[in-house]
């Protein structure tokens, strides 16, 4: 019995007349061939009208083009051959119990074998004397060539499927690129009625194609080329409207009221000089930039990027003093107590000999001395307040505000910023800063309207961490050396991976370390922990008697850790280090070696994993957190660079966000564009596609 939707799905790619009335917003539940059920997993691919499933655009396209002669085929390739089979068995494998389906196939030059795992359904779809296309991998097997689980279809159909450049989609269980490609080709003439939101004169400027004609070529290529200009003019369309989102944001931000802070050289000198060290090159330039920016009428809007030790709180330190010497307030904003507390420290250090004295407003700090903290900035009688979200609690009142700082800014929600800049008259300057860079080659599209600047050289007498992979069967040289260094007065991190779903608080991981450390490994040694579930205080409390040397070593989340400064700790032991994304590891050991000790990251394997020991040992041979974040990206692809979904970019489907070259074209269209049309009023279907863009970047 051959399977009915398959069979039906064969049918369907050959009629090319429409049900009546088939529009891009028409629901694909209903359309012939589509059930309920199907219905159901198609939404799971977000597909829910003719229009999503339009824009459902391929992974990539198997070239089914050439026909191989079976005496032909060469083992180790993918290759396609027209064919009738002879023969067909089923059975399970003898060592796996897996159910395998074996054919013989046979053309007029000789024969060859085909087999599949794990579908033992194909038995019932093939038979002997059916004529067949047949794809996929060959290999040289037991029985002479074989093909290994290859696509086939009737060769007597129409060759939608084999014959020609095929398109692979993402599929989900129950929806195979096979279905897709029979239901795509039964709306194909809707791609005419798709609505083109490119303006005509970008799309010649540009040399792209219209939009109906690049969904058909992207679906149903002719050639390689052809699919290429097809995915290139959808994704030249997703980067514009980024772009022109960004500019717009951009033009907003620069014609609004913002607060004009002048550049007082003589206080950055004085600043500069009050400090116990030289600023770095990139510091200098770093705060040129900024206080450049501060004096400018349009409100700033800066990322700054460096590692962690690289001096970013200097720079943040000094635009804070010129901000409020200016006469206006600025906020310091951090994600966690710990490092709000830790900010709060240094820029007093920094700040209080020039007469400003920065408060701390903590979600832990008591109601009597946040009464007090709230007057004093209500009245303005104090400038510079650094905290976390409490922050943005709405009683909290800053008329004067000027400049915010928001310290690993991906961490905060752009509602919560937006909250913010509405507790000031005009528009504040917006500086964030991040030890997490996103590469250069992202920025120009993630980061829109936001200008980024680098602190990409560190202050000069440190030295690097020294990274190394631990493998399970090295653990007790690393524990002995862990001791070595407690042994000379040194303190330690043990940093514990999140393992179960259930587990969000590390709670579980990190008592569960603890335990083993205290009990098995380390008993005479003094262990301190911390995890999620403990109250701010706690967690402040025992993170103190860590810093203060009452414990040796402190057994933590990586979530907890974020901004513990403990200069005497010098080793940084990463568990289960697989499972942490580079850029995290990178973090992990900059919490070590910030002082004159030398110090240590052992990144301890959990299991040996050719792919997960490749970006430990990448973790190790780098010390540039710029570099690894490149790498990431390259290993991991744009989807999982750290703190990339939480910039609110629309999906994309079609761009690259890599392609940088195709992102500068966007860009200069853009700005070109509305260097005419400023309000996009002259094309109405950019005009409607710009509505969903609208609140990407006005808050970045
Ligand atoms: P980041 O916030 O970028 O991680 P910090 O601003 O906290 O780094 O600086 C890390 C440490 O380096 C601090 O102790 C700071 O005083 C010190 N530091 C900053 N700039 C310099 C410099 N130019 N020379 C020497 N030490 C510096
Ligand atoms: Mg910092």
């Amino acid at each position: 019995m051959p399977d009915v939707a398959d069979a039906k799905g064969r049918q369907m790619g050959r009629i090319v007349k429409l049900p009546t009335a088939c529009e891009p917003e028409t629901p694909v539940a209903g359309l012939l061939g589509v059930g309920p059920a199907r219905g159901q997993r198609l939404l799971r691919l977000g597909i829910a009208t003719v229009s999503d499933l339009l824009l459902h655009l391929p992974r990539r396209y198997e070239d089914t083009r050439s026909l191989v002669p079976l005496r032909e085929l060469r083992p180790g390739l993918v290759q396609t051959s027209r064919v009738r089979v002879r023969e067909v068995r089923a059975h399970p494998s003898p060592q796996r119990r897996m159910p395998l389906v074996e054919a013989s196939l046979e053309d007029g030059s000789t024969r060859v074998g085909a087999i599949w795992f794990n579908q033992p359904y194909l038995a019932n779809q093939l038979h002997a004397g059916m004529e067949i296309l047949v794809s996929g991998k060959v290999i040289s097997g037991l029985h002479g060539l074989t093909f290994q689980n290859p696509r086939f279809e009737r060769a007597s159909l129409d060759p939608q499927h084999v014959g020609r450049l095929a398109a692979v989609y993402p599929e989900t269980d129950g929806v195979t690129s096979k279905y897709l490609r029979a239901l795509i080709g039964r709306v194909f003439p809707v791609t005419e009625l798709m609505p083109d939101r490119l303006p005509p004169e970008v799309r010649e400027a540009e040399a792209l194609m219209p939009m109906g004609e690049a969904l058909r070529q992207v679906h149903l290529p002719d050639d390689e080329n052809l699919a290429a200009a097809a995915r290139e003019r959808l994704a030249f369309e997703e980067l514009f409207f980024i772009q022109m989102a960004a500019d717009r944001a951009r033009r907003r931000r620069l014609s609004s009221t913002g607060v004009v802070v002048p550049y007082d050289v003589e206080l950055a000198r004085a600043f500069s000089a009050s400090l116990p060290f030289r600023l770095t090159d990139g510091q200098r330039i770093a705060a040129h930039q900024v206080l450049t920016d501060l004096a400018e009428p349009g409100p700033m809007n800066r990322l700054l990027q460096g590692d962690v030790g690289s001096g970013k709180t200097v720079v943040a330190a000094m635009a804070a003093l010129m901000t409020c010497r200016a006469g206006f307030q600025c906020v310091v904003m951090a994600p966690t107590e710990i490092l709000a507390r830790q900010h709060w420290f240094t820029l007093e250090a920094l700040l209080s000999p020039h007469g400003l004295t920065p408060r701390l407003l903590l979600g832990s700090t008591g109601t009597r001395a946040r009464r007090e903290i709230l007057e004093g900035l209500a009245a303005g009688q104090d400038a510079l307040v650094v905290g976390t979200h409490a922050l943005i609690e709405d009683d909290v009142v800053l008329n004067d505000l000027g400049l915010v700082v928001v310290d690993e800014q991906h961490r905060f929600g752009v509602a919560q910023r937006q909250r913010l800049r509405l507790k000031a008259r005009a528009m504040p300057n917006f500086l964030a800063m991040t030890a997490t860079p996103i590469p250069r080659s992202l920025a120009l599209t993630v980061y829109g309207d936001v200008d980024v600047i680098e602190l990409r050289e560190m202050p000069p007498g440190r030295l690097p961490v020294e990274t190394r992979v631990v493998t399970p069967d090295e653990r007790d040289e690393a524990y002995d050396f862990v001791r070595g260094q407690v042994s000379a007065g040194r303190q330690v991190f043990v940093i514990c991976p999140l393992i179960e779903e259930s587990d969000k608080l590390g709670v579980k991981s990190v008592t569960a370390e603890h335990r083993k450390l205290e009990r098995e490994v380390f008993p005479d040694l003094r262990l301190e922990m911390l995890h999620g579930r403990m109250p701010a205080r706690e967690k402040a409390e025992r993170m103190a008697r860590f810093a203060a040397g009452e414990a040796d070593i402190l057994v933590a989340t990586s979530v907890v850790e974020v901004g513990v400064d403990v200069p005497n700790a010098t080793v940084m032991i990463v568990e289960g280090a697989e499972r942490f994304g580079l850029a995290q590891l990178h973090q992990l050991r900059g919490r070590v070696g910030r002082d004159r000790h030398r110090a240590y990251c052992l990144l301890f394997e959990e299991a040996v994993d050719e792919e997960g020991s490749e970006r430990l040992r990448a973790v190790a041979a780098t010390q540039s957190g710029f570099d690894l974040a490149e790498l990431d990206l390259r290993l991991r692809g744009p989807g999982d660079v750290a703190g990339l979904r939480q910039h609110g970019l629309p999906e994309m489907r079609a761009a690259d966000l890599l392609d940088v070259a195709l992102a500068v074209r966007a860009r200069s269209a853009a700005v070109a564009w509305l260097e005419h049309d400023p309000e996009v009023t002259e094309y109405a279907p950019l005009h409607e596609a710009m509505h969903g863009y609208g609140a990407v970047f006005d808050l970045d």
